[in-house]
Formats: C-alpha cells, structure tokens, sequence
C-alpha cells in the first residue's frame, strides 16, 4: 500500500472534544440491567471508571501478552495509515505511533480521549491527533481514507441494536482504502452465554488487583462489575455478541476475507479463549 500527501487523513474536533469534558459519575439508574442502549457508553466511560481504565488494563502486562500480533498483522500487510477507531486511553495509538503508523485516534468518549492525549505525553512524547466521534457517524467526523481500522479491547460489544453494528461496520468499510483491513476483537460471549463460563483479565485486562467478573447475562446484555483495590467498584453493560454472528455481519458489508484468532492463536478449542481477534480484508 502506498501512502500520498493527500490521501493522508486530518481531523476536526479535538478541541470542542477537550473542551467539553466534565467530570461524571456512571449512571444506570434504577434498573441497571434494563439498560441496553447503544449511546450509554457515553455515560460509562466517565469520570472515575476513565482513571480506574489504564489500572484495570496495565499497560505494561498488556503488552508482554498481546506481543507483536497487530502490529504484525498489519505490517504483513503494508499498512501505513490507521484509525483507531475505540482509542479509549491510548493504549493502542501509543503503540501504532511507536511502530511508525501514521495513526489517528477516534472514540465516542471525550473523557477517554482526554486521557489517551495526556498518556500519549506521558509515554513517550507523542502528540496523538485525536477525534471525537461515533462510529457510526464516523465519516463525518473524520476525513480520508485509513489502510487499516481497529476496534480493540472488546468495544464493538457497546451496540446494542443490530442496525447499529451495520451502520458502523459500514462506516469503517467506507473509510478503508480499496485492499484495507479490519481489525476487531470481542469477548468469547459464546462460552459465556453457552457454559456460563469466561474467564478474564488473562490477555486485555491485565490488571492483577482488579476483579473483573459478570454481573449479569442474558441473550441481550452482558454486564460486567470491575472492583479495584480501593473497593470502588464500577460497571459496564454490554451486548453479548456471538462470535459467528459477527463474522457474518462483516461478511455481509462486503468484507471478503474474515480470520479469526482466539487469544492471538490461530487454531483453537472454540470455548477456550477469553476473547477472539477478527482480521477482515476488503478485497
Ligand atoms: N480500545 C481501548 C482499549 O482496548 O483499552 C478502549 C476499550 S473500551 C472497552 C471501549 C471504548 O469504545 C471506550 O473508550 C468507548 O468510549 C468507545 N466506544 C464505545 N462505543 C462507541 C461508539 N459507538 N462510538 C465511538 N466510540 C465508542
């Protein structure tokens, strides 16, 4: 793939989505479970559960155990440019930025972005060029075209409706040159809705002194209860996608080519990884 002066994408919004930020508590009103609505995360990713994130995902472990798996994925392909559509604190941009990506930095929380921006200082000195915006209105908010797209750290699993995912995988087919590539991961939910089971932390959430455990499970939500050492305790409610539902939703917005990993592996006993790493070719 070949990069041009102006195939090279900009960004608008990263100062009204700093300046908007104001600090929150979660809220999931009387009947937490009953709340299964794709525009919540924004009232999830806010105020002390934004500063508990970098705690519950350790950047430093995260890194040991993910290795060199996207960054490989994506210079097998000769990716240069990359949007990282779920930057949530940074983690990923950081990295992107150090292995020489051109990278831009996008989500719906202008908390977790306000965060990414300041560990992108703390980290190295890197400016990351961040922007606020939902995926699925992703093509208004940011411009150009993107060799590669990732939504880590189980973030597609935030929609709730299905013609939510549709809308947003649409977005990112949209945005990826002609031969782009799709990064996406997900829980196993399949072996939690199956055999109750699941566990966590192993790989993404690396955080030793942070419990992270199901709440609540049905069909339409996941609901996940995160304790830190200090005893405060927060929540995020989520959609239990199945993992070959998924592959089939990006195979009907036109991705041709759908691996799936299961914890970086290639072959796997289905119910065995915590989470599962789809890489989908346009063409
Ligand atoms: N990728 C990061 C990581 O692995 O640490 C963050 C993962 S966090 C579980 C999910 C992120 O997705 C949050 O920062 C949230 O704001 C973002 N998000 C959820 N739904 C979104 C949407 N519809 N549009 C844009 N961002 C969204």
């Amino acid at each position: 793939m070949t990069q041009s002066a102006n195939k090279r994408p900009h960004v608008d919004g990263y100062a009204e989505s700093v300046s908007s930020i104001e600090l929150e508590q979660q809220v999931f009103g009387e009947n937490p479970t009953e709340v299964r609505d794709t525009d919540h995360y924004t009232q999830e990713y806010v105020g002390g559960m934004v500063d508990k994130w970098d705690e519950l995902i350790n950047w430093k472990k995260r890194t040991e155990s993910e290795g060199r798996f996207f960054i490989d994925q994506l210079k097998s392909r000769g990716v240069q440019t990359v949007l990282d559509a779920a930057t949530g604190t940074g983690f990923h941009s950081v990295r992107l930025v150090e292995e020489g990506f051109d990278t831009v930095s996008a989500d719906g929380s202008p908390q977790m972005l306000a965060k990414a921006f300041q560990n992108g200082i703390d980290y190295g000195g890197h400016v990351l060029r961040v922007v606020n915006a939902d995926w699925r209105w992703l093509n208004r908010d940011v411009h150009g075209e993107f060799d590669a797209i990732i939504c880590l750290g189980n973030s597609f699993t935030h929609l709730f409706a299905e013609h939510d995912r549709r809308k947003a995988l649409a977005e990112f087919y949209a945005m990826l040159s002609h031969d782009g590539v799709l990064i996406i991961d997900q829980r196993n939910y399949d072996a939690v809705l199956d055999n109750g089971s699941g566990s966590n932390r192993t790989y993404y959430y690396c955080g030793e002194q942070v419990s992270a455990v199901p709440d609540h499970v049905d069909d339409g939500l996941a609901r996940y209860k995160y304790t830190f050492p200090d005893n405060s305790e927060y929540f995020l409610n989520m959609y239990p996608l199945r993992k070959n539902y998924l592959r089939g939703l990006m195979r009907d917005v036109g991705f041709q080519q759908i691996d799936t990993f299961g914890d970086f592996q290639e072959t796997y006993a289905e119910a065995d990884p915590d989470y599962f790493i789809h890489v989908a070719e346009k063409s």
